[in-house]
Formats: structure tokens, C-alpha cells, sequence
């Protein structure tokens, strides 16, 4: 709808084609690449090492109990060599090549052959075909959103199949952990690849192809902006929302459930996470529509990145603090749960209060309240591939006013709640918070380059306006 007004007014105000004076200030949006000395270095070392962190965080928790110091002590004293920590990780096994093809494969079918119903009976839910955003080429694509319903229908099974049928152990994912990384490491280099060699030879919509003519770069962050097969598979959507993310909340009740195999309890740190989490990913899907509107689709091509990632990186270090306690069965005093809980819910309420408030923004183009006020914001214009001049609002009220991601802070307090869940004995599962950290620091950057070629002058007065990125005062 957004994307639709915007365009709307873009054609009111008669402004097409005089974009000439513009693009010299601007930039042009979605094509100003330079592929730096620091984002190619960067790349390298995650193509390199990404997969072996992966493997080296679940590895610690096979063989070390969730140490990450003691395999690296244990190589470098000569205590061990890598040959006798690869020989003892589990291999690839026809087993958990059957699980995963079957997982992706139904998630597949879900995805593509069963329309949203939810939208029809749920209040409030937007849910089967929308719109996204312009794309740099002008395009408006249209997704089925029916991931809310993927979700419910999987774990529907799940627990049936838990409770009554017993045809597999809830603890099959927990007990298939690392031949399942192979798997899905499998599957993460397939798409990339495949989308890399699609973007050259079979491009979705050549517009909107952007090539750097660096090899590692363009694999890494992808040259189709939305790569589909046929009318309704659309790559981004479906690896970013179906198979890792669907699964996470299943990973976390397998772990759970191998918690309560071992030791004839669940403990109040595995439910708080399994709780956290489940929140954050239940949001997802009942906000799937918004998330149309965010970094992930509208501004990231599809590449390495989002296809490995979504993948491997997501299911296996996103759910690192359940992984844990099933090694560290931690039994939080209640305040300490109380406390994690609180901030874990706060920390929500800003994240999705935020999200939800540019959301609301942009849909009614400044014609609602934040906080019981009209809002203020700053208009602004930018010019796309073909030209076309549109115009756009940047709100400066509401958590907006506080801080340029305010967002991010929310997202941040929640994800510490989840480390936090698993005491102070080791470091791993504090891992999320430092990745997170980092990943959203560095999206800041990215976004406000991207925003700030996208909207030259406008984007300037505009950080004049809301001078602090996530915290007021301090950053
Ligand atoms: P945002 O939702 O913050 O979107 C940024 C875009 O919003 C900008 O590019 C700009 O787009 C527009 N915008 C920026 N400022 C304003 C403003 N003041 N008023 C109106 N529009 C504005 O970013 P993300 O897509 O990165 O994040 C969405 C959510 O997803 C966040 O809450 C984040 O925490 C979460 N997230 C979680 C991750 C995870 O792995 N758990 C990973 C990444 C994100 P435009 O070009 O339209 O102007």
C-alpha cells in the first residue's frame, strides 16, 4: 500500500523525468556501489571462516561441553589435534539428509501450494497476497504472506505428533544436530550458487540486477534483488522466513525436550528461552506483511548473505542458548528469571512499538498519532533507476524522535535477556548479544549510507533533526 501511495504521488505531483539536477546531489538510489578495500576484506574473511564458527561453537558443545576456550587450549598444548576433533564430529548421515529434505520440501509446499487462510478468520491479521516496496527499478512485486499459517500448521503437527502419534522423538533435531549442519550447509551453498549463476544467465527482472564486477562481492551480497522461480517463489521471502526461522522455535522445544529426556526436568531458564524466543518469532509471523518493508527485503540483494545465513548461521547461532542448557541446566532463583523476563518484554515492547509506529507512518502517509500527536517529519525525495522522482516521509516523533534506530535498542535488550537466561559459567551463549550487537551497529551504517544516497540533503537535516542512532545522548 505504501509503495502504492508513494508512487501515487509521485504521478500527482507530475515530477517524472526532471530528476537530472537531482541525481547529481543524490546519488542513484540502489546503484551507488563501491566495492571498498574494508567491505571486500570483510567479505573474504566471512566467506572463509563464517562456516568454520559455525562448526567450531557446535563442536565446542559436542565434545567440550560448551567451552570455547578449552578445544583451542587443547590444540595449541598439542593435547589434541584437529585430526582428533574432526574424527570424533559426526559425518553426514542418509538419516538426516532424509529430515532435512523432507523439512525444506514440506516448507515448500506450504509456502507455495497453500494460500493464507488466516487473514480471513484472524482480526487484525494482514495476511495472503501484498505488496512490497519500489524496488531501485520502479518494480512493485507481490508476495503471499502466509507464513503465520506455515508456523501454526508445522508446530499443529509437531505437538501432535509429541503427544500422540510418537512417529519420531521430539529430541530428533537435538540428536541429529551436527549431521543436520552438514545439511543445511548443503542447501545454503546450493542457493547461493544457484542465484549467483541465475542472476547472470536467467534474471527475474535484469533492472533490478546490480553487479559490482567483484566476484566475491557480488556472491557474497547477491546481484538479483528478487530472484523467483515461477510467479509466487520468491527466494528472499522464503529462505528468510520459512525454513530457518520456522525452525527455530522447533529447535528450541527439541532442546527442550532432550533437557527433560536427561535430567526428568525442563528448567525455568530453557522455558524462559523457549518462551523469549517464541515471542520474537511468533512477531515475525504475524508481522510478516511489515517485514516486506524492512532492510532484509527491500534493500538486500539475494546472495550468500541472506542464502547461507538463513540457512546455517541463523538456525545454528540464534539458538545457541537453548543448545547450552541442555549441557548447563541452569535453575534461575525467581528474581533473577523475573528480572530476565522484564527486561526480555520490554525490550520487545520498544522493538515492536517502534517498528510499529513507522509502520503506521508510512501506511496512512502521516495521517495518524504517535503518542496521541500528529506526527512530525520531514519530507523528502529521491529518484529511481528509471528515473522517476518520488517522494517520501521521515518521521522525527515517537521512538523516532529518540533515536534514528530505536528498533535496534529494543531488539538488543531482548536478545540479552536470552543470554542472560543462561547465568555467568560461559561465554557461548552470550555470543547472540555480541553478534547482535554488531550486526545491527553495522546495519545502522549500512542503512544510513544507503538512506543517506538515497535522500542526499533531505537525509542530512533529517540527522540534524535526531542526532543519536541508538542511544540518546550516547550513540
Ligand atoms: P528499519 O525497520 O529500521 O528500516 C529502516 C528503513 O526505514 C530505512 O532504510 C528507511 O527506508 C526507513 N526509515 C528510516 N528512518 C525512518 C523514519 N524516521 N521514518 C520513516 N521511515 C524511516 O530497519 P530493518 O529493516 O533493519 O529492521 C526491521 C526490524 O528487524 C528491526 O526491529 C530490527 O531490530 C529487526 N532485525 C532483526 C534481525 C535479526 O537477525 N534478529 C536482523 C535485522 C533486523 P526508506 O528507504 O523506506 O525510507
Amino acid at each position: 500500500m505504501a509503495a502504492h501511495q508513494e508512487k501515487k504521488f509521485a504521478q500527482e505531483r507530475k515530477h517524472k523525468n526532471i530528476q537530472n539536477d537531482t541525481k547529481a546531489s543524490q546519488g542513484q538510489w540502489g546503484r551507488a556501489w563501491e566495492v571498498d578495500w574494508f567491505s571486500l576484506a570483510s567479505i573474504l574473511f566471512l566467506l572463509m571462516f563464517a562456516p568454520l564458527i559455525v562448526y567450531y561453537f557446535i563442536m565446542s558443545c559436542d565434545q567440550y561441553q560448551c567451552s570455547l576456550t578449552d578445544p583451542l587450549l587443547d590444540l595449541l598444548t598439542g593435547n589434541k589435534h584437529l585430526s582428533d576433533i574432526w574424527n570424533k564430529t559426526p559425518m553426514l548421515t542418509y538419516r538426516a539428509a532424509g529430515i532435512y529434505s523432507l523439512w525444506v520440501t514440506f516448507q515448500v509446499v506450504l509456502y507455495v501450494f497453500i494460500p493464507d487462510f488466516c487473514h480471513k478468520f484472524l482480526p487484525g491479521y494482514v495476511g495472503g497476497v501484498q505488496e512490497g516496496a519500489v524496488t531501485p527499478a520502479g518494480v512493485v512485486n507481490k508476495y503471499q504472506i502466509n507464513g503465520l499459517q506455515a508456523w501454526i500448521i508445522t508446530h499443529v503437527l509437531w505437538f501432535a505428533n509429541a503427544s500422540f502419534f510418537h512417529f519420531f522423538s521430539p529430541t530428533i533435531i537435538f540428536d541429529n544436530w551436527i549431521p543436520l549442519l552438514w545439511c543445511a550447509n548443503i542447501l545454503g551453498y546450493a542457493v547461493s550458487t544457484f542465484a549467483m549463476i541465475k542472476g547472470y544467465f536467467f534474471p527475474t527482472n535484469a533492472k533490478d540486477c546490480k553487479f559490482t564486477g567483484n566476484f566475491f562481492y557480488d556472491y557474497m551480497m547477491g546481484i538479483e534483488f528478487n530472484p523467483r522461480i515461477g510467479k509466487w517463489f520468491d527466494f528472499k521471502l522464503f529462505f528468510n522466513g520459512r525454513p530457518g526461522i520456522v525452525a527455530w522455535t522447533l529447535i528450541n522445544l527439541s532442546f527442550a525436550a532432550k533437557q527433560q529426556e536427561l535430567y526428568a526436568e525442563v528448567t525455568n531458564s530453557m522455558i524462559l528461552v523457549n518462551v523469549l524466543q517464541g515471542l520474537y518469532v511468533l512477531d515475525f509471523f504475524w508481522n510478516e506483511a511489515w517485514y516486506l518493508k524492512t532492510i532484509d527485503i527491500c534493500h538486500d540483494h539475494f546472495g550468500w548473505y541472506l542464502g547461507w545465513g538463513d540457512c546455517v548461521w541463523l538456525p545454528y547461532l540464534y539458538t545457541l542458548q537453548g543448545l547450552y542448557l541442555v549441557y548447563h541446566p541452569v535453575q534461575l532463583c525467581t528474581a533473577h528469571a523475573i528480572g530476565i523476563l522484564m527486561l526480555g518484554l520490554l525490550g520487545y515492547y520498544i522493538f515492536r512499538m517502534t517498528n510499529h509506529q513507522k509502520d503506521l507512518f508510512r501506511r496512512t502517509n502521516g495521517n495518524c498519532r504517535i503518542w496521541g500527536k500528529k506526527p512530525e517529519y520531514i519530507e523528502c525525495s529521491y529518484v529511481s533507476v528509471d528515473g522517476t522522482k518520488y517522494y517520501s516521509k521521515l518521521m522525527t516523533s515517537g521512538f523516532w524522535g529518540w533515536a534514528r534506530h530505536f528498533n535496534y535498542t529494543g531488539d538488543l535488550m531482548g536478545s540479552l535477556a536470552y543470554c542472560l537466561a543462561c547465568g555467568f559459567e560461559h561465554i557461548l551463549p552470550y555470543f547472540y548479544i555480541v553478534y547482535m550487537t554488531i550486526l545491527l551497529t553495522h546495519r545502522c551504517i549500512r542503512d544510513e549510507h544507503r538512506c543517506c544516497s538515497k535522500y542526499g540533503k533531505d537525509w542530512k537535516r533529517y540527522t540534524a533533526a535526531v542526532p543519536y542512532r541508538l542511544l540518546p545522548r550516547i550513540f
